[in-house]
């Protein structure tokens, strides 16, 4: 990394490039006081600890994490219903928080009143936004959290953004023109929509737009997408990792070697079995412990699959990275950006006795995600066309994706077939 590279003056640059053991041993250093206070003001914390019969002063170092059982997303969701709104998760009155964001599933969770989290700012910097840049972010500023996460982070960098939110995508190709807007915050997919809509308006990618950078996360990035993106518009693409309940767990760098764990968030891969951490290049579930005194999570699991590398990048950070998310422990699918669960198919379909079986079936004819309902019926002289009217607002409502429904011969649907069949190449 170069001196010109670092010249934010935002980050520690000798924290990104500090010795990997030196960097654990900070990490060491806040997490006992970090634990001390999510025991003090979070209840759901002080149950864990309590659950494993651990006083907050034995988890001092990244080892002692282990003793303590990981969160789910499940945890959140019925702790939530026990400890209304938040599940005992937060670490703050509620006076103290800026915003209560709501995730899919009405999960309530709180914002922090200044955000101070480097993490996303970090991931934004290393894939090449600098001050005076122009960011159109197109991630929804709805509910959700990561548009603000990432409005926040951007002003942090020094760079204007435009919040354009998601959807409109004349209105957005038009912006990105007139404003001359340089860097793309968004999905791949949208991003992808953008370019199809000004080619069809008459515009010319690389003449009528001053796109230099794309910050792309949310779903993942096909490399032939990222060819054809970055070409047509000749721009530089870079991907994160990350969840809305613990914040940046990666992001690529220029080299695109796999996703650099960012600072101040401690990542250990895991047997999702047993909890404990599986040797350093073997996969297991990503379990991620950050330090947001407001909604404090230790030890959450995200349910994605990964394994690490510790050899050095070419870029010069020393953090270690993920190399490849490659699944899910659960049975979940992200569609346009959107988990589906099968317990959410099946609460679906449960409500129509004239559905004998169903499989959900997801492609990607182009770049974007496509979701079919394959139903078998129970009995074929129902009144095909109102059912999957029916079916199908029922879907988009329930899921939050639109959905197909396609009525197949008894037998097609195998007795073991998966409820969410997945099958997009990520080429
Ligand atoms: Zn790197």
């Amino acid at each position: 990394m170069t001196t010109a590279d670092r010249t934010s003056g935002y980050f520690n640059e000798k924290r990104e490039t500090m010795p990997q053991e030196e960097r654990r041993h900070s990490l060491d250093g806040k997490l006992g006081e970090f634990v001390q206070h999510a025991y003090d003001h979070s209840r759901a914390a002080r149950e864990k600890l309590g659950a494993a019969k651990i006083k907050p002063g034995e988890i001092r170092t990244i080892d002692d994490l282990q003793r303590l059982p990981i969160t789910t997303k499940f945890d959140l969701v019925e702790m939530q219903k026990i400890n209304f709104p938040f599940g005992g998760f937060e670490g703050v009155p509620l006076a103290e928080m800026r915003r209560i964001y709501v995730l899919p599933g009405l999960i309530y969770e709180p914002g922090e009143w200044e955000y101070r989290d480097t993490r996303w700012a970090e991931a934004i910097y290393a894939c090449g936004f600098r001050p005076g840049d122009i960011a159109q972010n197109t991630f929804n500023y709805h509910m959700w959290p990561f548009a603000f996460m990432l409005d926040e982070s951007l002003k942090m960098l020094g760079c204007t953004t435009v919040p354009t939110g998601v959807g409109n995508t004349q209105m957005q190709v038009t912006i990105m023109h007139h404003l001359k807007v340089t860097g793309y915050v968004g999905t791949p997919s949208f991003l992808m929509s953008i370019a199809e809509r000004a080619g069809a308006m008459g515009f010319d990618l690389r003449k009528d737009f001053s796109l230099r950078v794309g910050f792309v996360g949310a779903e993942m990035l096909p490399e032939s997408l990222r060819v054809r993106l970055e070409g047509g518009f000749g721009m530089t693409i870079r991907q994160c990792y990350g969840t809305v309940d613990v914040g940046c767990l990666g992001y690529e760098c220029v080299e695109k070697q796999g996703m650099h764990i960012p600072d101040d968030v401690i990542v250990e891969i895991v047997d999702p079995d047993t909890g404990k951490r599986v040797p350093d290049g073997s996969t297991g579930e990503i379990v991620a412990t950050n330090f947001n005194r407001t909604f404090p999570m230790i030890r959450y699991g995200t349910g994605d699959l990964s394994f690490f590398s510790k050899e050095p990048c070419p870029c010069g950070r020393t953090s270690m990275r993920l190399m490849k998310i490659l699944g899910r422990t659960d049975q979940v699918t992200k569609v346009r950006g959107t988990f589906i669960h099968p317990w959410q198919t099946d609460e679906l379909m449960a409500k129509y006795p004239e559905v004998d079986k169903y499989q959900v079936v997801v492609t990607r004819p182009g770049y974007a995600d496509e979701m079919t309902f394959l139903v078998e019926l129970a009995d074929e002289s129902v009144d095909k066309a109102v059912l999957k009217g029916k079916l199908e607002r029922d879907i988009q409502e329930a899921l939050n994706v639109k959905g197909e429904v396609e009525f197949v011969r008894r037998g097609v649907i195998f007795d073991k077939a998966k409820k969410i069949e997945d099958k997009r190449k990520w080429e």
